[in-house]
């Protein structure tokens, strides 16, 4: 046997021995190079393989041998175009045919090479295609260091050597591909027990798989389910388009996620998060469909009680403020959209402060529930009925007609139903309770009004109902508006007046009948640096309403008191009193008693002089605390006189526990003493129940010497009107007093 059979003979033999125990691919092309250097005898073997990148290139990935870089500073391609694709091993990638090439110093193949290769003393080489399934995908090469170093007889054994090596390639590959399904099909097993809920159908949605954990939500075994179809666990909640659909998004992405209500096998409904994910095969098929999903059953549940508390009210259970402002929104969306009227109606409780007071929380709430229920059942489907605040609820009627006229009409409806069915005896745990409601209501199109401007609308008409008597309504009119406008405006200028010091007392002289002045009623003037002076009718009741009073009629009361001090250093002016105008809400401040009586101690005034003018009004309620405030400052000296006497309501009885010192007759009675008998009987009554009572009495307003002659005549000789004289500066009051 020739020296290169023998060589090639062991060559093939320790090749066939690291076939079978090389552990992967390059462990197995590293031997077979290593093999041809060591058994084999040749001066260097590589291993190269064909890429399908755009050079063409042959990447070389095993070599040993004497090579020193070569591999590294050379280029090799199997592109017929390139020059370096024509040498022996890109020829034998691309031909399949092993090239030899016996003498490396002319072979004109070799000529990219050439120098490279004398260098390292590679005088001869070969290389053998690797083949598999008549794909070449690289070669297999040999140097020697000999010229004409490869027989014929050799090359054939090197060509199976090499077919030996693409079948080790190819179990090596299998055996890699095969590990991978193995660990593929591991970690599929794992996932599949997760805690996800799964299954698998097969293509025409035949259950085929489930896992544990869909076991458990839904209640069915893996042999309960496996043959049948997901319809199965169909809720009855979606109906056919969803499913429909469903299926459109599967078929043409490839998947479908979103919530869904699925039914557990015993009865139950519930939501899942269902993701459904189509698998193909290689040839893009669909062969079967994995469904996962968590049940959101729980997530639902916290979402339903987080929306609760943000948008419902939990002690009636209706929806709140904000949810109705939400509501209210998309109403006016669409009323813009379809032309129709909307209202909103605003209900408040009346007098529920004094049942909260006086009943307690409790009581307070049940009545709050009861009138809740009332309040829905009045309502129409659609409607919102919301809890707005404390006791103040909220209905929004929608799609009203499109014609104001008959939108309007619909309310009224809506409004004495909810007026009558708050109007019926309550029962609060052992108590029957009696209430009734007020209600302002304002009609809404479009965006034509702000929310706000709709919510302060409701709120006008319905302090509108509250004044006429409440268990009322009232619609809005824009008039109620521009009043309100102007009030906060005055209301405005009216704090700053108190620090700016507007304001100036007038004295109207009080008279005997023989014209002898025996005093004052001090009235209050605002001198407004842009409006003028203004009258206290236009003020007072405002500032009475904000609160605003307490602070000016303390001021009041300090001057008129200072006033009087400083008369009484002048025996014209000594013996003179003062009437002072005490408001409602002044006079119920518990510590007005303590205010007169400090006022009267600073600035030295004789409270003998100082007369205060109650109105009947303020007298009715909490008579006993009333009664004591003004025992308190009479027996300090102070006067009372009952200002507007015969406007109120006030009943004989109680007037006469009251230690007042004065009636004084209301000038819409002098007005007319002469052509109304009716007022002319009434001047007489009270200057009769004045005398039985043992009070003085004083007649207001008397312009002309006839009504003076009358009063006279039924026996009131006291007077304070025009016909003497008009409030005056006190300068002037005080020429008046002099002169008389
Ligand atoms: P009032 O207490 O009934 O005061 C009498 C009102 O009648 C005064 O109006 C006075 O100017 C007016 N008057 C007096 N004589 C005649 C007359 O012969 N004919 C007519 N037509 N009117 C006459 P004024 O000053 O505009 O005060 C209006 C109301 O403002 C007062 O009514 C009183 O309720 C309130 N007021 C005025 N000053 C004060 C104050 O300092 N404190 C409080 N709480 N209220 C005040
Ligand atoms: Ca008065
Ligand atoms: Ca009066």
């Amino acid at each position: 046997m020739s020296d290169h059979i023998t060589r090639a003979l062991r060559l093939l033999s320790d090749c066939n021995l690291s076939l079978v125990h090389a552990e992967d691919e390059q462990m197995l092309l590293s031997d077979v190079c290593r093999i041809a250097v060591e058994s084999g005898g040749y001066l260097m073997a590589w291993i190269g393989f064909a890429e399908q990148d755009a050079e063409k290139s042959v990447r070389p990935v095993a070599q040993s041998g004497y090579e020193e870089g070569y591999l590294e500073s050379v280029r090799f391609s199997w592109d017929e175009a390139l020059q370096v694709g024509c040498g022996p091993t890109g020829t034998a990638i691309r031909t399949g045919i092993s090239q030899i090439n016996q003498n490396c110093s002319i072979n004109p193949q070799m000529a990219p090479w050439r120098e490279e290769v004398i260098k390292r003393g590679y005088q001869s080489s070969i290389a053998i295609p690797l083949t598999s399934k008549k794909q070449t995908f690289g070669a297999l090469a040999l140097y020697s260091s000999r010229p004409d170093d490869f027989n014929s007889g050799e090359v054939l054994l090197l060509e199976e050597m090499a077919r030996n090596l693409v079948f080790g390639i190819e179990v090596q590959r299998d055996r890699h591909k095969r590990r991978q399904v193995e660990e593929d099909l591991r970690i599929a097993a794992t996932a599949f027990d997760s805690q996800e809920c799964m299954m698998v159908t097969d293509a025409s949605g035949v259950i085929l798989r489930v896992n544990k954990a869909f076991a458990k939500a839904t209640g069915y075994s893996a042999e309960e389910v496996v043959g049948k179809t997901p319809r199965l666990l169909r809720s009855g909640r979606h109906n056919a388009d969803f499913y429909r659909e469903m299926w459109e998004t599967i078929n043409s992405t490839g998947g479908w996620q979103g919530e869904i209500w699925d039914r557990r096998k015993n009865g139950e409904e519930y939501p899942k998060l269902l993701t459904i994910s189509a698998i193909k095969n290689e040839e893009g098929v669909v062969t079967h469909y994995l469904g996962t999903h968590f049940d959101i059953t729980a997530l639902k549940k916290s979402e339903e009680k987080i929306r609760n508390l943000a948008f419902f009210d939990q002690l009636t259970g209706l929806p709140n403020r904000t949810l109705l402002l939400d509501r209210l929104r998309q109403t006016m969306y669409a009323s813009s959209r379809n032309g129709s009227y909307g209202a909103l109606m605003l209900i408040d409780l009346d007098n529920f402060k004094t049942l909260n007071v006086t009943q307690g929380h409790d009581i307070g709430d049940l009545l709050l529930s009861q009138v809740a229920q009332r309040l829905v059942q009045c309502a129409r489907e659609g409607d919102t009925v919301a809890r707005f605040s404390g006791d103040e609820f909220v209905i929004m009627l929608t799609e009203l007609s499109a014609s104001e006229e008959e939108a309007a009409t619909g309310i009224e409806e809506v409004a004495d139903k909810v007026l009558a069915s708050l109007n019926c005896t309550y029962q609060l745990g052992d108590t029957f309770y009696h209430g009734t409601g007020s209600i302002g209501v304002t009609l809404f199109r479009g965006h034509l009004a702000t929310i706000d401007e709709l919510i302060k609308q409701t709120d006008l008409a319905m302090r509108k109902a509250k004044e006429v008597g409440r268990n009322a309504w009232r619609f809005f009119d824009p008039q109620m508006e521009s009043l309100v406008n102007e009030r906060a405006a005055l209301e405005k200028d009216l704090r700053l007046a108190i620090i700016g010091d507007q304001f100036l007392l007038h004295y109207q002289p009080q008279v005997v009948d023989d014209g002898r002045l025996t005093g004052a009623e001090v009235l209050v003037r605002w001198k407004h640096p842009q409006r003028g002076m203004v009258s206290p009718a236009d003020f007072i009741p405002l500032s009475e309403e904000t609160g605003l009073i307490l602070p000016l009629g303390k001021w009041v009361m300090e001057t008129a008191c200072t006033q009087l001090a400083l008369w009484a250093n002048d025996p014209e002016m000594a013996h003179l009193t003062v009437a002072v105008n005490v408001s409602a809400r002044q006079f119920h401040q518990a510590a007005f008693v303590d205010q007169v009586l400090t006022i009267l101690n600073s600035t030295g005034a004789n409270p003998q002089r100082l007369k205060l003018e109650l109105t009947e009004g303020m007298l009715i309620e909490n008579v006993k605390d009333i009664i004591e405030k003004m025992l308190a400052l009479k027996f300090r000296g102070v006067g009372f006189s009952l200002d507007d006497f015969g406007t109120g309501y006030s009943s004989l009885s109680y007037l006469k526990r009251l230690p007042l010192d004065q009636l004084k007759i209301d000038q819409s009675f002098v007005r007319d003493v002469l052509t109304d008998p009716n007022d002319a009987a009434i001047a007489k009554t009270v200057v009769a129940l004045a005398q039985s009572l043992g009070m003085g009495v004083i007649a207001e307003g008397v312009e002309t010497e006839a009504q003076r002659d009358f009063l006279a005549g039924v026996g009131c000789h006291a007077y304070q009107g025009y016909f003497f004289s008009r409030p005056l500066p006190c300068s002037e009051f005080e020429q008046f007093a002099h002169r008389v």
